[in-house]
């Protein structure tokens, strides 16, 4: 097999995933977090769990953008990359409290085999498998309001994480109803914020990998905001009643 058959073969898997893994998560919700079982087999530190995931979704990317030939636009989506899961794989994990709650091994396992599949795919799209860019790329609507849109999701995303990890510290394993910012709205805005991150970054960098990542994240994140905002409902009565799962007053 050649590595264009693999990179479109694996391209391709990951779009037929997509409506697989919206479906499944509608009615399975992925045990780690609150919905945490032991029945789901062994399990390691929630905090090393986070680095061993979002760390190789670094690195997978890092070796194959500097593997390849890349101009000098695609190290702006370069630099995007490193912001992001500099911030997920480091900096988020760090801040999570120690916990004894832990997260399964099977999650973490399959969590690495995406980022390693899904930032093989970004990082050869932007320094082999696509056209190149232009300078006069930098210049485009989709570039300018893709970068928009992915540093909204992301200070969106930082933020919600921000207030979530003040309650989780402030008491290590009772959970309460979280308010300010977009929590007056959604009952998750960090999956919100992680969404339009990614749909930015795929008009940005007008990749398909870019948009398989895009869809990937909303089929897993949509179904997870839905079971969250069910669980507020189901264990606060005071739960706020016009607060909507993930998209402000939608759904
Ligand atoms: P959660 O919102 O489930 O939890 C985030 C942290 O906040 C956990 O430490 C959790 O504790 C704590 N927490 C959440 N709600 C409360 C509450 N009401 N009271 C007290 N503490 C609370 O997010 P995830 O763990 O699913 O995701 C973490 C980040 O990773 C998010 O920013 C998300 O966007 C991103 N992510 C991205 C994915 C992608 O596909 N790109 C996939 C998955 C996550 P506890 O663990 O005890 O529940």
């Amino acid at each position: 097999m050649t590595e264009s058959e693999l990179y479109h073969s694996l391209l391709l898997l990951m779009f037929i995933l997509c409506p697989i893994v919206a479906f499944l998560l509608f009615y399975i919700k992925a045990p780690y977090g609150r919905y945490v079982q032991r029945s789901w087999g062994a399990g390691i530190s929630v905090r090393s769990g986070w680095i061993v995931m979002e760390i190789v979704a670094l690195l997978s990317f890092d070796a194959a953008f500097l593997t390849g030939t890349p101009d000098l636009v695609a190290w702006i989506f370069f630099i995007l990359w490193n912001i992001h899961y500099g911030y997920r794989g480091l900096i988020y994990p760090l801040r999570l409290p120690n916990q004894t709650k832990q997260i399964p091994v099977l999650i973490v396992a399959s969590g690495t085999l995406f980022n390693m599949i899904n930032g093989y795919l970004n990082g050869r799209f932007l320094s082999v498998f696509g056209a190149g860019y232009s300078l006069d790329w930098l210049t485009t609507i989709p570039f300018l309001l893709g970068i928009a849109l992915f540093f909204t999701g992301f200070l969106t995303n930082v933020q919600s994480d921000t207030i979530l990890l003040s309650l989780r510290r402030a008491d290590k394993s009772a959970y309460q109803i979280p308010r300010g910012f977009l929590f007056n709205y959604v009952s998750c805005p960090n999956y919100l914020g992680e969404v339009v991150e990614w749909f930015g970054w795929a008009m940005a960098t007008w990749s398909l990998p870019g948009l398989a990542f895009a869809l990937f994240t909303a089929a897993n994140l949509m179904p997870r905001a839905y079971s969250h905002h069910h669980w507020y409902q189901q264990t606060f009565q005071e739960y706020p009643k016009d607060r909507k799962a993930i998209v402000p007053f939608i759904f």
